[in-house]
């Protein structure tokens, strides 16, 4: 078995210190694996595919969270839309009118991250400051009543360049002080940005929530 729960229980003492939230990873990994980080009591999971997502909310307890992370196309929202806790990766209006629709048919307000690319490579989804700044001022998402933008997410470059990294979160963080201040609504709190391999990096820089997936569940295959 390669869950280490050793390792988690390292990571949720040195978030304590942050204040900071973890989404354990689990994308690709077995209801089993999963349930095992369960029952040592952590209850937030990130998964990154529809299907796969759907499967395990149905197998597992239900007072797991269950957070998206992974790529959303507009017309797999209906399926996570009845129970997803956060959709992390939201990268445009389109799919923020879908998923108030999808809100709406299941009578709940589903809390959104919009995803910012800071990374430099081309690969790493997200729309860029100027863009996320358009799709929160829009009247339409002033009109969406079964949508709560409650934060962003960021993914730095993969890279051993530390500086690197670390110049990319810190722009992320100065972009949402900013807009924590313009919009003032207690609501937009969240800050999710790093993973295993630069999360520390990211509670540095000012994450109050890591997505971390291989240091718990091991390497994916
Ligand atoms: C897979 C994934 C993670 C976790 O990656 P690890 O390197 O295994 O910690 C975090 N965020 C997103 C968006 C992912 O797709």
């Amino acid at each position: 078995m390669s869950v280490d729960l050793n390792q988690l229980k390292i990571i949720l003492s040195e978030l304590k210190k942050y204040n900071a939230v973890l989404v354990a990873v689990s994308k690709k990994k077995s209801s089993e694996e999963i349930k095992q980080v369960y029952d040592a009591g952590h209850t937030i999971f990130g998964e990154n595919y529809v299907q796969e997502l759907k499967e395990k909310y149905e197998a597992l307890p239900k007072d797991i969270q269950w957070h998206f992370i992974g790529h959303l196309q507009t017309n797999k929202v209906k399926i996570i839309a009845p129970f997803v806790s956060l959709i992390q990766s939201v990268d445009s209006l389109k799919l923020l009118k879908e998923i108030n629709k999808e809100g709406e048919k299941n009578n709940r307000v589903i809390n959104c991250l919009l995803q910012i690319h800071i990374a430099q490579e081309e690969t790493k989804f997200g729309l860029s400051f100027e863009e996320a700044e358009i799709v929160l001022r829009s009247q339409e998402l002033n009109q969406m009543k079964n949508i709560s933008i409650t934060g962003l997410m960021g993914m730095a470059s993969m890279t051993e360049d530390k500086l690197k990294i670390k110049k990319e979160f810190k722009s992320l963080k100065l972009f949402y002080d900013t807009l924590k201040f313009e919009i003032r609504n207690s609501k937009f709190e969240i800050l999710s940005m790093g993973m295993t391999s630069d999360y520390k990096i990211a509670l540095e820089e000012g994450s109050n929530m890591v997505r971390i997936g291989s240091a718990i569940f091991g390497e994916r295959i």
